[in-house]
C-alpha cells in the first residue's frame, strides 16, 4: 500500500468511487428527508460504519505518529515540521475567524431573527478568563493514565505521548529496532483496514445521513427550522464557502504550487466522509489515505500533521463559533465593541483548538467564547436546532484545512 518515498502522486481517484459516495449521500438525503421513519430504521447501518472508523483512530494515531517520527532520520527535522504546522494552524484559524466576524457584523443575521424564542432577559454568567481556558487546555495535554486516554479515545494526550515515545524510540539505537518495525507494520495494517472499509463507504455515509435527517423529522421537520434561522445559517455557510474556496486554495496554490481543484478532488472521499460523520477524528483514517495515496503527501509529514490537525486545526469550527457568538449578541441586542470582537476572535480560536474532533464538540466549547464576553450561555438554545447540519459543513472545512496544511508543511518543512 505504501509508495516508495519520493514517488509521484497518483493525482487521480477512480471517478466512480467519489461518485458512488455522492450517490450514497443523495440516496440518504432522499430516504431520510421523504421517509424519516425509514431513515431512522437504517440508522444502525450508519452507526456501524461510524464505529468501524472510530475503532481505527487510536491505533492509527499512535502507529502513524511513532512510525512517522522514527522514519524522519534526523529527529531535529521534527522541530521544523512542528513549527511550520503550528504556525499554519494558527494563521489559517485566525483567518477563518476574521472571515466569520466580518460577515456576521456586515450581514447582522441576529437582527433578522427576532421571532426566535430565546427566553427572557439574559443572565450574566461569571467571566471565564482566557488564562483559565489555556490552563485547562495545557492540563489536558498530559495524560495521567495512557490506557484511559486510549480507552476514551482522548486524542490530544495520545498525540503528546506518541510524540515523546517516538522521539525517545529513535534515540535508543538497535535495541528499539523491533519496536520501530512493529509500529511501521501496525500503521500499514491499519491503513489496509481503512482501504477495506472504504469499499462500503457509500452505504455507510448514506445511512448516517438518512438516520440523522430521519431523526430531525425529515424535510418537513428540518426545512422550517433552517429557514427560521435562515440568515444565521446563510452567514455561516457563506463564511465556510469563502474560507474553503478562496482563502485555503489560494494559500495552497501560492505556497505549494499545487492545483487546488485537483487536490480537492483527490480529497473528496475524506470531505464527504467528514460531511456525513460530522467528526474529524472518525474521518482521520480516510483523510490520511487520501493525502498519502492520492495527493502524494509524504508519509512522514502526513503521519504527524493529520492526527494533530484532526484535533487542533478546526478552521470551520472557529469560524462558526465566532459567527454564532456575535449572532447571539445581536439576538439579545448586546452591542459589541472592537475590544469584545477581539476577545471573541481569540477565544473562538482557542475554543476551536480545544474542541475534540467529534460531532457537536464546537457547540460545547462555545460556552467558553460566550462567557469570555459575558454573553448569556442560554443563547446557545437558539441555534441548537440547526447545529447538527452546520456541524457537518464545518467538519468538512476542518478536514479540508488539514489537507491544505499537510501540503503546505510538506513544501516548507
Ligand atoms: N464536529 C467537528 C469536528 O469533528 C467539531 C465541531 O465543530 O463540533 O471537526
Amino acid at each position: 500500500m505504501t509508495r516508495p518515498k519520493g514517488a509521484a502522486p497518483k493525482n487521480t481517484v477512480p471517478k466512480n468511487k467519489v461518485l458512488s459516495i455522492v450517490i450514497g449521500i443523495l440516496c440518504g438525503l432522499l430516504l431520510g428527508g421523504l421517509w424519516p421513519e425509514w431513515g431512522r430504521e437504517v440508522k444502525f447501518i450508519g452507526d456501524l460504519f461510524l464505529r468501524a472508523l472510530l475503532m481505527l483512530v487510536v491505533p492509527l494515531v499512535m502507529a502513524s505518529i511513532v512510525s512517522g517520527i522514527t522514519s524522519l532520520g534526523d529527529i531535529r527535522k521534527l522541530g521544523k515540521i512542528g513549527y511550520v504546522t503550528l504556525g499554519f494552524y494558527l494563521v489559517t484559524t485566525a483567518l477563518a475567524v476574521v472571515t466569520g466576524i466580518v460577515l456576521v457584523v456586515f450581514i447582522k443575521p441576529g437582527l433578522h431573527s427576532e421571532a426566535l424564542a430565546i427566553g427572557g432577559a439574559p443572565s450574566i454568567p461569571a467571566r471565564k478568563g482566557i488564562a483559565d481556558m489555556l490552563r485547562e487546555m495545557v492540563m489536558g495535554l498530559v495524560p495521567d493514565n495512557i490506557f484511559r486516554a486510549m480507552s476514551e479515545a482522548d486524542v490530544l494526550p495520545l498525540i503528546v505521548f506518541s510524540i515523546v515515545f517516538g522521539v525517545v524510540l529513535s534515540t535508543v539505537g538497535s535495541k528499539g529496532k523491533a519496536l520501530r518495525e512493529f509500529f511501521v507494520g501496525l500503521d500499514e495494517t491499519i491503513m489496509g483496514i481503512v482501504n477495506l472499509l472504504m469499499k462500503v463507504a457509500p452505504l455507510g455515509v448514506g445511512a448516517i445521513v438518512a438516520g440523522k435527517l430521519g431523526e430531525a423529522g425529515g424535510f418537513s421537520g428540518f426545512i422550517p427550522e433552517v429557514s427560521r434561522l435562515g440568515f444565521y445559517v446563510a452567514t455561516v455557510l457563506l463564511g465556510l464557502l469563502f474560507h474553503s474556496v478562496v482563502s485555503l486554495p489560494l494559500i495552497l496554490y501560492l505556497i505549494s504550487g499545487r492545483n487546488p481543484l485537483n487536490y480537492l478532488y483527490n480529497m473528496a472521499e475524506a470531505l464527504l466522509t467528514a460531511f456525513s460523520t460530522a467528526s474529524s477524528s472518525a474521518t482521520l483514517p480516510v483523510t490520511m489515505e487520501c493525502a498519502i495515496e492520492k495527493n502524494g503527501v509524504p508519509e512522514k509529514i502526513s503521519s504527524f500533521v493529520f492526527p494533530l490537525g484532526a484535533t487542533v486545526n478546526m478552521d470551520g469550527t472557529a469560524l462558526y463559533e465566532a459567527v454564532a457568538a456575535v449572532f447571539i449578541a445581536q439576538l439579545y441586542g448586546v452591542d459589541l465593541g472592537i475590544g469584545e470582537l477581539a476577545i471573541i476572535s481569540i477565544t473562538a480560536t482557542l475554543a476551536a483548538i480545544g474542541a475534540a474532533g467529534i460531532p457537536e464538540a464546537g457547540l460545547v466549547t462555545m460556552v467558553l467564547v460566550l462567557k469570555a464576553v459575558n454573553l448569556p450561555v442560554e443563547g446557545i438554545g437558539a441555534i441548537l436546532i440547526v447545529d447538527w447540519f452546520l456541524d457537518r459543513c464545518r467538519t468538512a472545512v476542518n478536514v479540508w484545512g488539514d489537507g491544505v496544511g499537510a501540503a503546505v508543511v510538506a513544501e516548507c518543512a
